[in-house]
């Protein structure tokens, strides 16, 4: 009994692991404890934004936002997109050819056994927000697929 216990926990232990690398880093200027996070974001933003999970797509209502503005981050507000960077990619996910200076990080994510990817997340609380592929428009060809759920949209004012 007791040993089967301990087995169940180290797989549970196992398995939650990987997840949390972003969040144990604590070079960010903003941090805040596992359960700080978990108090302020729903279960799915927890999952996006602190496990690096991803969104099922086509779910975001920030796909359909075509209003001049700024995305900024859920985990700590801080500007990370303008709306004049916004693309119709037509992946499900918000695209962005371009971030607004300084506001991002990025890291290998070897995740995907075969394929390399480039993971960025917020630069000011370490929020995963998603993934940087070759493949976007002029003047970067640059495609920033992030997920809805990690960001908030500040229409400009009239
Ligand atoms: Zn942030």
């Amino acid at each position: 009994m007791l040993r089967r216990n301990f087995i169940a926990s180290a797989a549970a232990i196992a398995m939650t692991r990987p997840g949390f690398a972003a969040t144990t880093d604590d070079s960010f200027e903003v941090t805040r404890t596992e359960a700080e996070w978990r108090a302020m974001l729903t279960d799915t933003e927890f999952a996006v934004m602190r496990e690096e999970e991803t969104e099922r797509a086509f779910t975001s209502p920030l796909n359909d936002e075509t209003r001049p503005g700024v995305f900024h981050c859920k985990g700590c507000d801080q500007a990370l997109y303008d709306a004049s960077t916004k693309f119709k990619s037509g992946t499900g996910w918000p695209s962005f050819y371009d971030n607004l200076p300084g506001a991002i990080g990025t890291k290998e994510d070897r995740k995907l056994l075969f394929y390399v990817r480039t993971e960025c997340h917020c630069s000011r609380c370490g929020s995963h927000l998603g993934h940087i592929f070759d493949d976007g428009p002029e003047p970067t060809g640059k495609r920033h697929c992030l997920n809805g759920v990690s960001l908030t949209f500040t229409p400009e004012m009239a």
